[in-house]
């Protein structure tokens, strides 16, 4: 008989854990220290995990500084590949890994899929963008290691995509939540039901933000489980945290990761259960080890023990990264509390986006949401009721009064990769 867990770490008591992240994280800060930017700024050991909080941080902007080598911990003969950010929000940064550090993200995958249920047995398709980014290489190798059936499709030609879900039988895919629901529209317009034509049973959603809503849409537009996916690139990429079947958060890999959470203004550490950003130390990478890692990402704890029996902590889902925080009229907003209530309402349709401008020194914020095509050019006065409703919903929810333009489906831009969600124009 299968078993249930892919490693008998993820089950390792408390304790034990414990003793296994100090020794890792002591020969993490014997390898760092072989890097010109850590060889400073840390301890040669520590005796406890406690003492990690006098570490310093390291943050996107000491990456960029150091660019290209200074985190670089060994000699460059032992790295065999890179993945590098695009820069799109400044200088580009660039993560090295060795031979074993490629083998631990395999497995780190590998362990998060076979959590959801994925098998050998299973075809899957991976529609993240392979490249530099890491959601595509880095659950390709995963998928390998564990053995299944594995197509490279990367990301966007939404028909081929398509003809492969169909071709192949593909029973798992991996995929942005954006462009989940972007593609149904295409499903629609082949006139393929996903639910009855295709073999889907699971999908992986990350690489941006989503909200619990998002997910319910996508299982039942496709009639699959959608488990959620987090990583970025400092921490390898994808594998870093992962959703067993009880859903209620995401495990993160404890074995492999530090993780604490701090106040974003303060750097203090804050309790399981409250929010704040998610710092991580990495505890097995040897090519460039990231020490207290400032992710930007705003999550809490979940406390107390899952019914998986698996010990590693959950996370909550990521409400979005402390820059993507809007503050409207006074007023702190998250575009997730916004998608939160759009897509709670089943005549919406799958896409939208918040636009914020200053109309007489005053923000002002415009969402346009796709309406469904029957809504759209059905009876103008349930159009104008369901723009009412919404406009009633995200007050109570955001407590600002938004403009809302109702616009046909498939017309607002939509990207492959991560979704732009706002546009602000408000410093133009
Ligand atoms: P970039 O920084 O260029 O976006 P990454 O691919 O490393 O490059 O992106 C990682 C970031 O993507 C994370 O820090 C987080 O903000 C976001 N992200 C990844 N997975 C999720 C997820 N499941 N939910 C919300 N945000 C996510
Ligand atoms: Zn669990």
């Amino acid at each position: 008989m299968e078993g249930t867990y892919w490693d008998r770490v993820e089950t390792i008591q408390r304790d034990g854990l414990k003793k296994l992240q100090l020794k890792r994280l002591n020969k993490t800060f014997e390898r760092a220290k072989k890097s010109r930017f850590y060889r400073d700024r840390l301890p040669e050991t520590i005796n406890s995990l406690d003492a990690l909080k006098d570490i310093p941080f390291t943050t996107k902007s000491d990456l960029r500084s150091s660019f290209p080598n200074g985190m670089l911990s060994v000699p460059q003969e032992e790295i065999i590949r890179l993945h590098s950010s695009s820069g799109t929000t400044g200088r580009a940064t660039v993560i090295y890994h060795t031979r074993s550090d490629i083998d631990s993200w395999a497995d780190l995958v590998a362990r998060s899929m076979y959590m959801t249920g994925v098998r050998k047995s299973d075809v899957f398709q991976n529609m993240m963008g392979y490249g530099l980014f890491t959601g595509g290489l880095g659950l390709h190798y995963g998928s390998e290691r564990l053995g299944a059936l594995t197509i490279p499709a990367s990301s966007g030609n939404s028909i081929r995509q398509i003809r492969l879900m169909k071709e192949f039988n593909s029973t798992v895919i991996h995929i942005t939540p954006s462009y989940a629901l972007h593609l149904y529209i295409l499903f629609q317009e082949e006139c393929i039901d996903p639910v009855s034509d295709l073999h889907l049973r699971i999908a992986f959603l990350g690489a941006e933000p989503y909200s619990e809503e998002t997910r319910k849409r996508i299982e039942s537009l496709y009639g699959l489980d959608a488990f959620n996916s987090y990583g970025l690139s400092e921490m390898n990429g994808p594998g870093v945290a992962f959703e067993c079947p009880v859903k209620e958060g995401m495990h993160v890999w404890e074995d492999s990761y530090i993780l604490e959470v701090v106040d974003p203004e303060t750097g203090d550490l804050l309790s399981d259960g409250e929010e704040g950003e998610i710092v991580l130390t990495t505890l097995k990478r040897e090519g460039m080890p990231v020490i207290r890692y400032r992710t930007g990402d705003i999550a809490s704890v979940f406390p107390g023990e899952c019914p998986c029996g698996r010990t590693h902590r959950r996370i909550s889902r990521i409400k979005g990264r402390t820059d993507d925080m809007l503050i409207i009229k006074g007023v702190n907003l998250y575009p997730m509390q916004i998608e939160k209530i759009l897509m709670d309402i089943p005549e919406v349709g799958n896409n939208y986006l918040i636009e914020i401008e200053k109309i007489d020194y005053l923000d002002s914020i415009n969402i346009k949401v796709e309406v469904r095509p029957e809504i759209f050019h059905g009876d103008i006065i349930e159009l104008e009721n369901l723009k009412k409703r919404i406009v009633e919903d995200l007050k109570n929810e955001i407590l600002i009064h938004p403009r809302i333009t109702l616009v046909e489906p498939n017309s607002l831009p939509r990207s492959e990769g991560k979704a732009v969600r706002v546009v602000d124009n408000r410093s133009k």
